[in-house]
């Protein structure tokens, strides 16, 4: 029986690959230095996976930046802009496309999210003009490093179906007409391949999404071709991320040797899978969770991987990781400083090849029942924890009354309660954060290392908010903010103070490139012990007449961005993170503040893959955002602020959220997504937003008035908000300023002009 894992993450316990390409980037490190660093990340990754007692280690999972990327190196998909390539895609062309190249002017390929993770590829762009080669030979030499340092390498490619599904096609070209030439690029890679290993890792998640009529049109005939250039080597087919469901009997059709599936986030696939398995197809059952931090209860794992191969046999089984170990930390033991009793209960990826690797020993007769124990400790210590489960969160989410959900009039009537705020036509505001300078930074590390006080801390950031609040009064802003100098992040900032919630030192997980991000940890009851805003905003507040806006991130986007428990369904956790928000946006209205924005960034992030789901999952999102803040009177206004701009097809759950006031990027898109909030009649307020933060370009007063004047096409003038596109704290305070300042003077412009041009 075989054990393996389905990728392991590049990034490096130390973050070795981000500084090694920050270094690149800016010149001060040698291409061969990037390469030194990368060979023996890679290295160490084998052996961790050998130490571990899996059968193989996983080659071609390294990525200097995306493993999509590398697919389209590996074709030569490189779009026409950047220019003659050679022979081979070379190291600076690949950057330039995930990058762009600034000194020639030629924008990055375009960034989105790796189904419904929080890490994001680059999405190919398929072009008539694109003759398919083999252009990169990274999968082939890693596959040989490997072999000289004496592993046996089960390589790792994303398969052909799943990476023209995530394409685009250039100027409207149907990017399917290419597959034939793909897929013989990929029977190169394939056929070189067998020669040297036993099995081959095909990749495809899209099998467990909604897959297009061309993508299942070309699967067959796609893994026909892979299947007979592979030589002695087998296909392992690899799906994950939820069940197949309608496109099981594909994938059981592809002619690959195995097929891999998640059991974890499709445990419920598995009576059918085993039904109608080929009577000679391999099946690698994915029971350690790759997108998780929590240990896996051995015992249970155990039972499901009897049942398989009581069905199957023991030959025909292989045990495996749900997904890529991409999505877990690299490794538990850089936590000196995590509490004891929380640590026991995790593992992070080199934890989690352990797993798999005790589990098929286990399965094999080999008795380690010095290894299962400590997960059964674990297990039933996490049970009976007291720390996990609190009787008064459970029983206040019990609780909740459907009125709870529900503001106390219809936005109409609040409207009316709302006008003693004395807001002008086209009222101007911004969506929460002021630049993170690089004194804050400094600061708040000195705070950190005890090298100023608490006091000290607090006295400076009173200036800072000071300041923005004088900043603000003078371009002439109608709703302020206090400017967020004391997060240093939107949801970390919360966690802190939020029971159930706990922190890691080092558990970075690839967001996208050199980006990493340290998801907080919830892994018990999650309650709100004290005010977590209030002294701020009421600071703030009292600096100014003019009406300040308290800030809080919402429910749905604190559970996208942590790491969630796996002992509570995820709509219930959200709910207590609800009431939690709940009670501090009651304490800031008792505190006076009257306008409140709860940001949902991630609303849209925790979506489902499949369409079929989706509803459900609406549903209880929109609800926590509404038990989080219909605890207000009428005459307090809610905004809230999304910051992307695919909004066609949840329009109606926006609308349901039943916010006063809505902020939403669309400056990139021209406006043009206004379109739906039009067609649909949103019907409370919204602020498009009206530049884009992203980018340092000061937008002139008449390029923003021409957006507002577009937008007034789908909203009625008594609802549009002026507003920038999402937060300043990446931005500098000059290009700030200048900005907001063109920004006010376009709504004045559009104020003044009579009332039958408006
Ligand atoms: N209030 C947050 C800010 O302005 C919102 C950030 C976000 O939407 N990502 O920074
Ligand atoms: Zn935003």
């Amino acid at each position: 029986m075989k054990t393996h894992i389905l990728g392991f993450p590049r990034i490096g316990v130390g973050r070795e690959l981000k500084d090694a390409l920050e270094a690149y980037w800016k010149g001060s490190f040698s291409h061969n230095g990037l390469e030194t660093v990368c060979r023996s990340l890679r290295q160490r990754h084998w052996a961790i996976q050998k130490k571990a007692g899996l059968s193989f280690v996983a080659t071609g999972d390294f990525s200097l930046y995306d493993h999509v990327l590398d697919v389209t190196a590996m074709l030569g998909a490189v779009p026409e802009r950047f220019g003659e390539r050679g022979e081979t895609v070379d190291a600076d062309t690949y950057f330039a496309m995930a990058r762009g190249d600034s000194s020639r002017n030629i924008p990055a390929m375009e960034m989105t999210k790796w189904f419904n993770t929080n890490y994001h590829y680059i999405v190919p762009e398929i072009s008539k003009s694109l003759a398919p080669r083999l252009s990169r030979r990274k999968i082939l030499e890693e596959t040989s490093e490997a072999i000289e340092a004496g592993y046996a390498p089960k390589p790792v490619l994303l398969g052909p179906i799943t990476y023209l599904s995530l394409s685009k096609g250039v100027d409207g070209f149907d990017s399917w007409e290419k597959c034939g030439e793909i897929v013989a690029v990929y029977a190169e890679v394939v056929a070189e391949l067998g020669a040297v290993c036993d099995w081959i890792q095909m990749d495809e998640p899209i099998l467990c999404a909604d897959m297009c009529r061309q993508a299942r049109d070309f699967f067959l005939p796609a893994y026909q071709t892979l299947n007979q250039a592979t030589g002695k080597a087998r296909l392992l087919l690899a799906t994950y991320f939820d069940i197949l469901d309608e496109d099981l009997d594909l994938a059981l059709a592809s002619g690959c040797a195995g097929l891999h599936v998640d059991l974890v986030h499709g445990r419920g696939q598995l009576e059918r899978v085993l039904d109608r398995l080929p009577a000679n197809m391999v099946l690698s059952a994915g029971v350690v969770n790759g997108r998780n931090i929590w240990r896996t209860d051995l015992s249970e794992a155990l039972d499901v991987l009897r049942k398989i191969r009581d069905r199957i046999g023991e030959k025909r089984l292989m045990v495996g990781s749900s997904c890529s170990l991409l999505h877990a930390p690299v490794d538990l033991e850089a936590e000196p400083t995590l509490d004891a009793e929380l640590k026991s209960w995790m593992a992070f990826a080199a934890q989690k090849c352990g797993e798999v690797a005790v589990l098929g020993d286990i399965l094999q007769g080999r008795d380690f029942a010095a290894r299962v124990e400590p997960s059964a400790e674990a297990v039933r210590s996490r049970r009976a924890s007291s720390r996990v489960i609190d009787a008064r969160v459970r029983r206040r989410c019990e609780r909740i009354a459907p009125e709870m959900l529900c503001r106390k009039s219809p936005y109409p009537e609040r409207k009316k309660a709302q006008s003693w705020l004395d807001l002008p036509l086209f009222p101007t505001t911004t969506i929460g954060s002021f630049p993170q300078t690089a004194q804050i930074r400094a600061q708040r590390k000195r705070f950190k290392d005890q090298a100023i006080s608490g006091d000290e801390y607090r006295a400076f950031l009173e200036d800072t908010i000071r300041a923005t609040i004088e900043k603000q009064e003078e371009l002439g802003l109608d709703v302020l903010v206090h400017g967020e100098p004391e997060r240093n992040d939107m949801v970390e900032y919360f966690g802190q103070q939020l029971a159930g919630f706990c922190f890691t030192a080092n558990g970075w997980v690839q967001s996208y490139g050199s980006r990493c991000v340290k998801p907080p940890i919830i892994f018990g009851d999650v309650s709100r012990p004290a005010p977590m805003t209030v002294e701020w905003i009421s600071y703030a507040q009292s600096l100014t007449s003019k009406p300040m806006k308290g800030m809080l991130t919402g429910p749905g986007t604190i559970l996208c961005w942590s790491f969630v428990r796996d002992d509570l369904e995820r709509a219930e956790v959200c709910k207590q993170i609800a009431l939690a928000i709940r009670d501090e946006v009651a304490d800031l209205q008792a505190a006076g503040i009257r306008i409140i924005q709860i940001d949902e960034a991630a609303f849209s992030e925790g979506m489902p893959i499949k369409q079929k789901d989706r509803e459900a999952y609406l549903r209880w999102a929109v609800d926590a955002f509404r038990l989080a803040t219909a605890v207000v009177d009428d005459a307090t206004q809610i905004h809230s602020h999304m910051c992307y701009s695919e909004f066609n097809d949840i329009i109606h759950s926006i609308a349901e959220m039943d916010a006063d006031v809505i902020s939403i990027e669309s400056s990139r898109s021209k406006m043009e997504l206004l379109e739906a909030f039009g067609d649909f009649e949103y019907p409370n307020e919204i602020g498009p937003g009206v530049y884009d933060i992203h980018s340092p370009r000061v937008p002139s007063k008449e390029e923003i008035k021409g957006l507002l004047e577009k937008a007034l096409r789908s909203v009625p003038k008594e609802r549009l908000w002026v507003n920038p596109d999402c937060g300043l704290k990446t931005r500098d305070w000059p290009e700030v300023v200048d900005s907001l300042r063109n920004m006010v003077t376009a709504a004045r412009i559009l104020r003044s002009a009579p009332a039958d041009e408006r």
